[in-house]
């Protein structure tokens, strides 16, 4: 049978594990969420709140309703803690090494029946779930940014994943009025295993010099109609995850055509990674962002 969800644990408090809160506790399930300092937590809760203010303020919510969630959000620096939950939503940062480690960490604490899940852009959800004792009940939850916005989940079942815990996940994203999208677990899914190729493609035309940050994004904004420009929206996605996607798609299906570009390396080895570090494509430390190249 279906488990019944009713509390939530998510893991890692950065740009998607504080939207997912958001979403969760606005839905009226308890959330319990973790990362690995206080001070991500407290970043993470003040996100929060501002992004339901903001919600208010265009009349969306009501304030009482604003207060409920957040009083819906607990936070703690102890992983073992989100053992009791119903649901785990893993959403640390994208790199195999540290989500086994979390799942390694969490395993002995877990109660029988807790349903673990990935928010992974790319990695092997079968890979991950094997490391655990419970594959059957391990899939991928995989958010879209920002999370509160996007209005698509993509469910992604492993290889043991059983139709139960499918179902059990597939309620939630129903709860949050969101649309689920059913994909196969091959490297980096239906959304980014197209997108990501195209946001690559956009920084090697940018690397050759075909075109500069500026015309490329006004081209496809203008030209194909995208709401952002590609390295507008690698800036938004944050370029570190943009480069572990293209090297899980690499490594993954062994293609050249994957092969992510030096340029993109280079900005993610300057710590140049967008949005969240205020450098990327674009300059955010002024009042307008300026093209870097
Ligand atoms: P982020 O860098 O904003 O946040 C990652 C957070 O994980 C940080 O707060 C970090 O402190 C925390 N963390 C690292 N190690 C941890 C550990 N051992 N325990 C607990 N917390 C830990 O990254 P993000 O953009 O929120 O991405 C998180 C996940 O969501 C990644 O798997 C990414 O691929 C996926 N994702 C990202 C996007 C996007 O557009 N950025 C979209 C969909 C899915």
């Amino acid at each position: 049978m279906a488990t019944e969800i009713r509390t939530i644990g998510v893991i890692g408090a950065g740009q998607m594990g504080n939207g997912i809160a958001h979403v969760m506790a606005l839905a009226e399930y308890n959330v319990l969420m973790t990362d690995v300092s206080q001070d991500a937590l407290d970043k993470a809760l003040d996100h929060i709140r501002s992004n339901l203010a903001r919600q208010v303020g265009k009349g969306r919510i009501s304030e009482e309703v604003m207060n409920a969630a957040m009083g819906r959000i607990s936070t703690t620096l102890a992983l073992p803690e989100l053992g009791q939950m119903d649901l785990v939503i893993e959403a640390a940062t994208e790199r195999e090494s540290v989500k086994q480690a979390i799942f390694e960490d969490l395993l002995p604490h877990l109660k029988p029946d807790t349903i673990l899940t990935s928010n992974t852009s790319s990695i092997s959800i079968t890979r991950l779930a094997s490391r655990t004792d419970r594959p059957e009940k391990f899939m991928g939850f995989h958010f879209m940014n920002p999370v509160p916005v996007m209005q698509l989940v993509e469910l992604i079942r492993g290889i043991a994943t059983d139709e139960d815990t499918f179902a059990s996940c597939k309620a939630v994203v129903d709860r949050l009025g969101k649309t689920a999208a059913s994909a196969e677990d091959f490297p980096a899914f239906i959304v980014n295993r197209i997108l990501m190729p195209m946001i690559n493609e956009a920084v090697y035309t940018l690397y050759e010099g075909v075109g500069s940050v500026q015309s490329i994004d006004q081209s496809m904004k203008l030209g194909a109609n995208h709401p952002m420009g590609p390295l507008e929206l690698a800036d938004f996605i944050g370029l570190d995850t943009c480069l572990a996607i293209m090297n899980v798609l690499h490594d993954g299906l062994a293609d050249t055509k994957y092969r992510p570009c030096p340029l993109l390396t280079k900005y993610v080895e300057a710590g140049w990674l967008g949005r969240k570090t205020e450098r990327g494509f674009y300059d955010y430390r002024g009042e307008v962002p300026v093209p870097t190249r």
